[in-house]
């Protein structure tokens, strides 16, 4: 069994700790390598090369630093089909999801290729007169200008979730290398593998040796990357458990922290919603990726009659989800991650009942395969608030249906989770989408979506648990988290 080395100062490395975590393809229980779990001697050594390569780094001018980027999207292109692969075999994504998953990393490359734009300051000529020192300038007086410039942090880190193994990096460090910071990438100890291989890419694409630097680790090697002196942000992606401890810990250190966190996402079926739109949405926005997003719908709320005809019709639609290895033509939906991931999800299910739910399909019943982390498309009605299914992040094929009066009741039951990553409004009324917008709690809304994913331009994170810190990721708020602000008032006597 391989273990997989770490990446540092644009080498391969193995530096072992005491565990490994063993990982299997989830769509056949096949082990496939080892993650070391903790080899804090790895992060003092990545930590040391990307503060080494910090100085020219950032002072290589932002256009030829970009340079790099434009390659590196261009490799990517190529690539694209082995980095699904990689998804797919230690992930369990459909071939399709792991094309659409690297598609939406480029689009973060393509994000901070506008580092020269997006990373400007502004400048204020004029912005007062001196005149106490002498009287020059026609009399009038000296003039003072002020400009405020974005400096790069120095040494970033990245700590990612398993569920998007190559874009939800790229969330982070092209936006930070762009803007002239170095950085380590702490990938997801459960399928790293995708993310050494696009780092790696990068060293193809001729980023300096230094600048972005991968090691591999549990929790422990993330409380080390936390403490450590010379580490200036940590960027975060993954459950609000993890989460709220990482934004304590990380700004106990004094360090800037951002953190995108777990989710329990609703949408809203108005009667008048399109009904073809509003079943595909929910259906694709529940079970796709198995359920395994933080954009997944994992909860629908069906105002008035909606329910008439909405529900028999959703029912229908997930029976017709093929279940299966995610590189076997005509599959739509593929496994849980891991075993624990699945046992998790199966737990779910026996809790719903338990709850006093409705189980309109049951998961553990589909027709899928004997091994690997198998359970299909699950559905409970007659959900209520309070139950379990309806308040905690299942992060599996689960979804519970709630049924509202009125947009308004609908909407007080979505406002009560204490998460709001996104909520969804299917309606044909622009009255009630406007109602939705201004009323519904969380960060990310969609209008007729159900997935309501921003694009890398636009800023991505939630409101309330679903989110610590203050900047969100990519969008504009992406390169004022990996740049500081620094103002000068000039005088020329
Ligand atoms: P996770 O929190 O278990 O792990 C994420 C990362 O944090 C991993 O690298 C892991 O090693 C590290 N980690 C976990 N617990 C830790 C601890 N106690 N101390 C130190 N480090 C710790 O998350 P996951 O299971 O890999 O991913 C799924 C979660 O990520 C879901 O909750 C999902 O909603 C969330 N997620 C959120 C977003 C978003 O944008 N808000 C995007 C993707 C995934």
């Amino acid at each position: 069994m391989t273990t997989l080395p770490h990446l540092i100062n644009g080498q391969r490395k193995t530096v072992d700790g005491k565990t490994v975590r063993t990982n299997i393809n989830p769509a056949t229980g096949t082990p496939i390598n080892e993650t070391p779990l903790d080899a804090t001697d790895a992060v003092d050594q990545a930590v040391a090369a990307a503060t080494e390569a910090f100085p020219a780094w950032s002072q290589t001018p932002v256009g030829d630093r970009v340079q790099f980027l434009f390659r590196y999207k261009t490799l990517l292109e190529e690539h694209v089909d082995e980095l699904a692969a990689l998804v797919v075999e230690e992930h369990g994504k459909t071939t399709a999801e792991g094309i659409g998953s690297v598609r939406r990393g480029i689009d973060c490359i393509e994000h901070a290729c506008g580092a020269p734009v997006l990373m400007q300051g502004r400048t204020l000529p004029q912005i007062a007169v001196s005149s106490t020192f002498c009287r020059t300038e026609d009399e009038g007086g000296i003039g003072i200008d002020s400009a405020v410039d974005r400096v790069p942090l120095g040494v970033c880190a990245g700590i990612t979730p398993f569920n998007f193994p190559v874009m939800v990096p790229m969330w982070m460090w092209p936006m930070a290398v762009a803007t002239g910071n170095t950085f380590v990438l702490k990938p997801s100890e459960k399928d790293p593998v995708s993310a050494l291989r696009t780092t790696e890419l990068a060293m193809e694409a001729g980023l300096p040796p230094g600048v972005l630097n991968l090691v591999h680790g549990g929790h422990e090697v993330v409380n080390h990357l936390l403490a450590h002196d010379d580490v200036a942000a940590i960027s975060f992606v993954g459950s609000t458990r993890a989460g709220e401890h990482i934004y304590r810990t990380a700004a106990a250190h004094g360090k800037r922290v951002q953190c995108m966190c777990g989710a329990k996402n609703h949408s809203i079926i108005m009667p008048d919603a399109n009904r073809g739109a509003a079943v595909d949405g929910i259906v694709g926005s529940a079970f796709g990726n198995t359920g395994q997003r933080c954009l997944a719908g994992s909860v629908v709320v069906l105002v008035g009659e909606t329910a008439d005809w909405f529900v028999p019709e959703l029912v229908k639609q997930a029976k017709a989800i093929t279940v299966g290895a995610g590189d076997t033509p005509g599959v739509n939906m593929g496994p849980m991650q891991d075993v624990e991931s699945c046992d998790r999800v199966m737990s779910y299910i026996d809790i719903g009942l338990q709850d006093g739910a409705d189980l309109l399909l049951d998961g553990r019943e589909a027709n899928m395969p004997s091994e690997g982390c198998f359970v299909g498309p699950t559905i409970f009605d007659n959900v209520t608030p309070s139950m379990r299914i309806a308040a905690e992040e299942i992060f599996g094929p689960v979804l519970s249906v709630m049924r509202a009066d009125t947009l308004d009741d609908a909407i007080a039951m979505v406002n009560e989770s204490e998460y709001g990553n996104m909520a969804v409004l299917f309606t044909d009324s622009g009255h009630a989408a406007r109602r939705f917008e201004t009323t519904v709690q969380a960060g990310m809304l969609g209008i007729n979506v159900g997935v309501p994913a921003p694009m890398a331009a636009f800023p991505f994170a939630g409101w309330k648990r679903s989110f610590f810190g203050d900047l969100h990721t990519n969008g504009e708020d992406g390169f004022r988290f990996f740049t500081k602000s620094r103002v000068t008032v000039r005088r020329w006597i």
